[in-house]
């Protein structure tokens, strides 16, 4: 069932998107069966989870944390991580490379940006995305690297709202890639599109979609 759903999705993606397969509430068994199915990459959005399953899972594998972190935790996924997709201040940002020095490695990242018409979404408005890029003390930095722009859109049926909100983060990250980042290649990514809106969000540029309840099932409303 995993196995299949996996690759359904596969093949409707566009070479060189990259689905990354949110396992958060999920068993390790469920995660094995996706890792035997090929998927490397695996998103969770809980820090201790992501350790706990770091530890007993194959070293191959990709953990990207999504949702939204907390200063005092990242310190536990810094060995680690391939990737956070969900920066949302310069102080966040300022610890990860805190971390990332005291690992001796620099940590990929993506600045989230708001980019729905909800008020329960974290991110940075494109202002303070482009104040954080400005800033003495990002410049400063050696051991982050921002690798592209995340987006949530919003929770509706409306996919004309759904596509304009996506294709508004294509526009900030096209706008950033030349005015901030042109000659870096690492600055590539737009991590936009879930179980319900990644055809539209592929559609409008993503390079990676984070997709959960479509490979592994409906979460229960308790678990989210
Ligand atoms: C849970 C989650 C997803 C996946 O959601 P599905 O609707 O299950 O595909 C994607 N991105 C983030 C940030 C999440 O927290």
């Amino acid at each position: 069932m995993i196995a299949a759903n996996i690759e359904k999705i596969r093949q409707e993606l566009p070479a060189g998107v990259k689905l990354i397969a949110i396992s958060k509430t999920k068993p390790v068994e469920m995660i094995q069966e996706a890792y035997h199915a090929g998927q490397k990459i695996f998103g969770e959005n809980k820090v201790q989870e992501m350790v706990a399953k770091h530890e007993v899972l194959p070293p191959d594998i990709e953990w990207h944390l999504v949702g939204h972190l907390q200063s005092n935790k990242v310190k536990y996924i810094a060995p680690f991580v391939h990737l956070i997709h969900a920066v949302d201040s310069i102080k966040l940002l300022e610890t990860i490379d805190k971390e990332g020095a005291k690992n001796n490695r620099v940590i990929n990242c993506l600045l989230q940006i708001f980019i729905a018409q909800e008020d329960t979404k974290f991110g940075l408005s494109p202002e303070e995305a482009e104040q954080l890029l400005q800033s003495t003390s990002y410049q400063h930095m050696r051991h982050v690297r921002i690798c592209g722009l995340m987006g949530m859109a919003t929770n509706t049926s409306d996919n004309t709202q759904v596509r304009a909100e996506f294709h508004s983060l294509k526009q900030l990250f096209s706008r950033f890639k030349s005015s901030y980042f042109a000659a870096q290649d690492h600055f590539s990514e737009i991590s936009m599109g879930m179980s319900s809106d990644y055809k539209i969000a592929v559609e409008e540029g993503s390079t990676m979609i984070r997709v959960g309840s479509s490979i592994f099932g409906e979460r229960s409303y308790a678990e989210q």
